[in-house]
């Protein structure tokens, strides 16, 4: 988790990947080399009781690296092309 930009959210303290190393969480890849990696990582946050406000913030902050809540980049930008409003 990168402390740096969100030390000010309460939710981040109750991250199930504080106990683990931040660098399995920005995998080189979601697929391939790096896609053990993110399973993992994934993983982690099914059993993590914060998820959704770390998807929400992920997806409201256009957080463009690593897995947050359980989900991708690639995930997250789906994600943000379906919530968003059309025009
Ligand atoms: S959902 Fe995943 S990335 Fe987000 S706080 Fe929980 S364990 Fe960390």
């Amino acid at each position: 988790m990168n402390r740096l930009y969100h030390d000010s959210e309460d939710w981040v303290n109750q991250g199930a990947c504080r106990q683990y190393d931040p660098e399995l969480f920005f995998p080189v890849s979601s697929t391939g080399i790096g896609g053990a990696d993110t399973a993992l990582a994934k993983a982690i946050c099914r059993t993590c009781v914060v998820r959704q406000e770390c998807l929400s913030w992920a997806v409201r902050a256009g957080e463009s690296h690593g897995v947050w809540g359980g989900t991708t980049p690639e995930e997250r930008r789906y994600l943000r092309t379906e919530l968003a409003p059309a025009s």
